[in-house]
């Protein structure tokens, strides 16, 4: 039995299922870029774990590059504009692009990167995401391909996922608890 920090109500998905998922979803990526060398670009810093084990579980040849942004206002309920703190090191154009986030929730971060990136005339755009949040979207029509887990409106910590800066480093996926969210 994992004993879970005081602030998280259940694990979501466990260490072995994150693992799993992780190496099922490289292959769907690796069949997807087959002979191509993607550049995976990723967000800082949510996506650092599951970035981390997708690398290495992939098998086609591709580049890393990040970008650091923050969202004005709160990040419960934000409107979408978002400021870039860190841009990428390398040019994109005529480059096949995988962005890679760890929860698309509204969906807006999302579509301002989307607008972002492929104003630099990618060769193709497609987005990763560990989670989804379906149900909370607003976004439409975002390019997501791949998707690890559908994911219900609840608050989510550990594997990279912070709680006011901590619990990031929890190797499962757990539920905070539903008293704290607003606290
Ligand atoms: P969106 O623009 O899609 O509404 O916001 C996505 C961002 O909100 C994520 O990249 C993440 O930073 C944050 N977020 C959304 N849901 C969760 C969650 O359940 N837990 C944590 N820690 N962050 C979340
Ligand atoms: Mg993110």
């Amino acid at each position: 039995m994992t004993m879970l920090p005081p602030e998280v109500a259940r694990v979501f998905i466990s260490e072995d299922g994150i693992r799993r998922r992780v190496h099922a979803l490289a292959a769907e990526i690796d069949a997807t870029y087959a002979g191509d060398v993607p550049t995976l670009v990723s967000v800082l810093k949510g996506s650092l774990y599951f970035l981390a084990d997708l690398t290495r579980a992939l098998r086609c040849r591709h580049r890393l590059d990040f970008m650091a942004i923050t969202a004005y206002g709160s990040s419960q309920a934000h409107t979408g504009s978002v400021r870039l703190l860190k841009d990428l090191d390398e040019e994109i154009a005529g480059r096949p692009v995988l962005l890679v986030d760890d929860v698309i929730d509204t969906g807006l971060t999302v579509a301002y990167l989307t607008r972002l990136l492929r104003a630099r005339q990618p060769s193709s755009f497609r987005i990763c995401t560990l989670l989804d949040k379906r149900v909370r979207r607003i976004s439409e029509n975002l390019p997501i391909s791949f998707v690890g887990f559908e994911a219900p409106d609840v608050f989510l910590v550990g594997y990279g996922l912070d709680y006011r800066q901590t619990l990031l480093n929890l190797p499962y996926i757990g539920v905070l608890r539903q008293e704290l969210i607003n606290a």
